[in-house]
């Protein structure tokens, strides 16, 4: 930046006094617009999260290399914060923090390994889906939503949930307006956590319409490859029963990412990506 030359300009005497007495006015007034950016104060965003460093821009300002320009940089908090954002936009924000992975008890061998398989999941590539199928009661809801909220936090992945029983009956209830387009966001969702997909007594079958709806949802995501995690009360055979080809589709996607525990007796369950189902 070129010096500025002062001397021409009708100041007041105490001005042009204090004015004389910065050597470089051209590096006064870059460090005045430093000092300026960085003591602005932002408004809440909603993430929760009040930094002193940044005052909640999420950017700090400095000199660049050459010491002749201001430059914004992200500030340290800024990650965290989009991610609180980021699970805020979902609706998992007070979620994401009581069903934590610390927070989870492993009072048992099936939970110990749960934890292992979600956990290793976050070190899968992206594509790769996480499934927790069968018996409640034994932390699945806890174990995705703690899986969901490291994906979003280590891969900045904007993630989208949905509880099905109350998600589809939305749908059903107005598929020709907001309902597609709510349907095609969660299809194209970068990340996607499916709770308690068919939901319902196990006695009761569950509709065309439903598995329509589902075989949707979730063909598209395999064919695109998004990541995608899904709990269920059904275990992994009742999914086969009740078809084929969603079941074969998050076999396939999930690898050795899927527990199936089978129905009423904790101890009975077997993992799948051994050959066992
Ligand atoms: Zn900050």
């Amino acid at each position: 930046m070129d010096a500025i030359d002062f001397s021409g300009l009708p100041l007041p005497p105490e001005v042009r006094a204090a004015m004389e007495r910065i050597k470089d006015p051209a590096r006064w007034l870059l460090e005045n617009k430093i000092r300026t950016y960085n003591e602005r104060i932002e408004a809440p965003d909603g993430s929760g999260i009040d930094c002193a460093v940044c005052r909640n821009k999420g950017f700090v300002a400095g000199l660049d290399e050459d010491g002749l320009h201001m430059r914004v940089r992200p500030c340290a908090c800024r990650n965290r914060r989009m991610t609180a954002l980021r699970l805020k936009r979902c609706g998992m924000l007070e979620r994401a923090k009581t069903c934590t992975f610390d927070s989870f008890r492993t009072d048992t061998a099936l939970q110990r390994r749960m934890k292992e398989i979600a956990q290793s999941w976050l070190d899968a590539g992206d594509s790769h889906w996480l499934a927790f199928c069968g018996q409640s009661g034994v932390g699945k809801t806890h174990l995705c939503t703690a899986a969901f909220v490291q994906a979003v936090a280590r891969r900045q992945l904007e993630g989208e949930y949905l509880l099905w029983g109350p998600a589809i009956r939305e749908i059903k209830a107005d598929l020709f307006d907001k309902g597609a387009e709510q349907l095609d966001r969660w299809k194209r969702a970068p990340l996607l956590y499916v709770d308690d997909l068919f939901k319902g007594r196990p006695d009761v079958p569950l509709s065309d319409a439903d598995l329509r709806l589902a075989f949707e949802l979730l063909d598209h995501r395999y064919n695109n490859a998004l990541p995608t995690i899904l709990s269920t009360e059904r275990s992994f055979p009742q999914l086969v029963a009740l078809d084929e080809a969603i079941a074969g589709r998050i076999r396939e996607r999930c690898g050795p990412w899927i527990v199936s525990i089978a129905p009423g007796a904790e101890k009975n369950y077997r993992f799948r990506g051994d050959g066992a189902v």
